[in-house]
């Protein structure tokens, strides 16, 4: 088995991301982070993560605002069957590098998975970059930009089948298909090697540092400005093309949602865990009722579709407010009161606002749950997100 480190109990900037060797140590037990780059993972692997936090942990898989998958309420230490259990899912590919293996890619773009592959072996490989900051976030997109509206260091939007623009630093340099991952591998260990203590994201380089963040880029311009407000809306559950994307109700991996993924894409063939609580189960269209019977969100209208909250009390010391009670109660009420769900809506239990998304309306320890009907059924200023 691959040694474990001690719990970490500190939220210190440099020790925040938790993994599978660096379990963090939660009110309510030890909490381990698994990362699938681009969320592409089968759904079997998916049902056996949940199996093993069923036998050691909370019967539930969280997933994070990344597309990575937490279990919670672990003991501490943690017990080694459950390590090894965990590695022989296949989610620990290397021990140096867990932590960084942080890569959101556009969920329906089948075109991106061997490109995210490739990209997730070279990361690997290179030891330079076991020492990326947990924080370090690489994106892969489509030409649509859809992800490109996460807080990510480096990015890739392709364009055609053969080439495509890579970012960083408010920079952008277009290349060729080939060259994408090299380039993105490359200003990566640039950035291990320039950047000043406490600098854990591009965007913390001081402006005189990016020239060495791009030497190997081939004349690159200004990149576009952030993306716009259509861009940043998240993908919503519903059917598209062939392809289900299947909301996770407060993100919460239950063993029925699993065995519907494997029920309706075969338990090998490849699903993407979304930055947005959603599960893409591919070629599914054909059996969304399986996929509702199993408590999935299959319709954008409702609550579900614009609803979180973070995990808050009693697991999470920080607050006193039971966020995942008070979301779930303000969902039944705008059911039950068929009240139109307008406005994205994370309900958080304190300042630190974890797990919110780029277009979320974010209350902090609402009082009531009439507050949080309130703000999930009013017209946003602007309008619709
Ligand atoms: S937002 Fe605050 S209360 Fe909620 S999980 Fe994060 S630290 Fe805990």
């Amino acid at each position: 088995m691959t040694a474990v480190s001690d719990p970490s109990t500190t939220r210190a900037p440099a020790d925040r991301c938790p993994g599978l060797l660096r379990p963090f140590l939660a009110d309510d037990g030890a909490l381990v982070r698994l990362r699938m780059p681009g969320g592409r993972v089968a759904p079997s692997v998916l049902s056996e993560v949940v199996a093993i936090a069923e036998r050691f942990g909370a019967p539930v898989v969280q997933m994070t605002s990344r597309g990575n998958l937490q279990v919670r309420a672990l003991p501490s230490p943690l017990p080694p069957a459950f390590v090894e259990a965990i590695e022989a899912t296949g989610l620990l590919p290397s021990a140096t590098h867990e932590r960084v293996r942080n890569v959101v890619a556009a969920p329906l773009a089948r075109e991106l998975d061997g490109m995210v592959a490739a990209f997730d072996a070279a990361l690997v490989a290179d030891p330079v970059l076991a020492r990326l900051p947990g924080r370090f976030l690489f994106a892969f997109s489509d030409a649509s930009g859809s992800v490109l509206s996460e807080r990510w260091d480096i990015a890739y939007q392709q364009f055609s089948a053969d080439s495509g623009v890579v970012y960083a630093g408010g920079l952008a340099s277009e290349v060729a298909l080939g060259d994408a991952v090299p380039a993105m591998i490359d200003a990566a260990r640039r950035f291990v090697e320039i950047a000043p203590e406490g600098a854990w994201n591009v965007r913390d380089l001081p402006p005189t540092l990016l020239p060495d963040l791009l030497p190997s880029w081939d004349t690159p311009r200004e990149a576009p400005k952030r993306p716009n407000r259509a861009i940043r809306r998240p993908l919503r559950p519903g059917v598209v093309g062939p392809d289900v994307v299947a909301g996770v109700p407060l993100g919460m991996l239950t063993r029925q949602h699993v065995a519907a993924f494997a029920e309706v894409a075969g338990p090998d063939a490849p699903a993407v865990v979304t930055a947005w609580r959603s599960v893409v189960v591919r070629d599914g269209a054909a059996r969304v009722d399986v996929l509702r019977d199993a408590g999935l969100v299959i319709e954008a209208a409702g609550p579900w579709s614009r609803l979180s909250a973070c995990v808050g009390a009693p697991s999470c010391r920080r607050t006193t407010v039971p966020t995942l009670d008070l979301a779930r109660s303000a969902a039944e009420l705008v059911a039950a009161r068929r009240l139109p769900s307008t406005q994205d809506v994370h309900v958080v239990g304190c300042e630190r606002r974890c797990g919110t998304g780029v277009s979320d309306h974010v209350l902090v320890a609402p009082p009531t749950v009439d507050h949080v009907v309130t703000s999930l059924t009013q017209v946003p200023i602007g309008g619709e997100t």
